[in-house]
């Protein structure tokens, strides 16, 4: 594979590797957790931290593009520590984790630089769950990470819930008393029978009709198993991988292309919401989609409810 493939394209705005669907907290919403067909279940084989080096090394990023680390919980990785020391110092990196990591230990192990850039968010992204973290151990973490020198924010979604509600503008203050980055991130999906989140394609998300489309992503999600998706909707249902990273003839550039989906109406909101982009750019979404037709056949859309956070 020359330099040319590895380049990461200009149109792909994020890359998400999944390192671990396993997670140790049971958030009800999670999709992991709860999808009858989801990939936590599916038997995905996890991939050892040696390939994932190897696979990494071999991207070459543009500007301050990253890869975010995530899963479930990526820290749950048995290799997550050699992969952020080992992956060549020029690759940038992001983490979304729960915290629930031992501190001290990441403190030995992970060198600050692996998480270190310039961006209007945090590179460590700490998700608050109301009732499954605590969030006086993350504000006592967080702290102890920044005096470190790791740059590190906590995130909560804007539950519509009036009651986890509460107990999201309660982290928040404690949060920011102590000059703790806490953001709120938009809920997105179902909750009492009213859809949440604002997205760009109609039905795209109502998991009742299903039609053929065309569709193309701007982003590379990459399951634990090292296999490329187009979206989060074929990645949590281990549905039609377009590459695997590890691919002598990985071709980047093939991932701008229009593919047919017969999945319209089961994409996941994250996908097809209306976002900012990593410029901060209001107006994004993950994919493009046209040609919003008929299903010619008749395809178990193995449709679950659920949320990825
Ligand atoms: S939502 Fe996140 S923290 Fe909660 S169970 Fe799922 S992966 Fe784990
Ligand atoms: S149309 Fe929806 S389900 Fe199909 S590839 Fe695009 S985002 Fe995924």
């Amino acid at each position: 594979m020359d330099n040319m493939n590895k380049l990461i394209p200009v149109s792909q705005n994020y890359i998400a590797f999944f390192l671990t669907f396993g997670c140790n907290l049971h958030c009800p919403y999670c999709i992991n957790e709860h999808s009858e067909s989801g990939a936590k279940k599916s038997g995905v084989k996890m991939m050892i931290a040696e390939d994932w080096i190897l696979a990494t090394n071999r991207f070459v990023l543009r500007g301050e593009l990253p890869i975010t680390l995530q899963g479930g919980e990526p820290t749950l990785h048995k290799g997550f520590y050699q992969i952020v020391s080992e992956v060549d110092k020029t690759i940038k990196m992001d983490l979304l984790t729960n915290m629930l990591f031992d501190v001290d230990e990441f403190i030995k192990r992970v060198p600050v630089w692996r998480f270190d850039r310039t961006a209007p968010y945090s590179p460590i992204r700490v998700s608050y769950h109301p009732g499954q973290n605590d969030i006086d151990d993350l504000k006592a973490k967080t702290l102890k990470l920044l005096e470190k020198g790791y740059k590190v924010g906590v995130f909560a979604i804007d539950h519509p819930d009036e009651e986890i509600k509460k107990n999201i503008l309660k982290a928040e203050l404690k949060c920011k008393e102590v000059g703790i980055d806490f953001r709120l991130k938009e809920f997105l999906g179902d909750w009492e029978g009213q859809l949440y989140g604002t997205y760009k394609y109609d039905g795209c998300v109502n998991r009742s009709i299903f039609k053929t489309c065309d569709c193309r992503t701007s982003e590379i999600l990459v399951n634990p198993a090292g296999y490329i998706f187009r979206c989060h909707s074929d990645l949590y249902k281990n549905r039609t991988p377009i590459a695997h990273i590890l691919d002598e003839d990985l071709q980047l550039g093939h991932l701008e292309q229009f593919r047919q989906c017969d999945y319209y109406g089961d994409c996941n909101p994250c996908d097809v919401k209306v976002k900012t982009n990593r410029f901060q750019i209001f107006g994004h979404t993950s994919v493009q989609i046209k040609n919003i037709r008929q299903r010619a056949i008749n395809i178990n859309a193995n449709c679950v409810k659920g949320r990825n956070l």
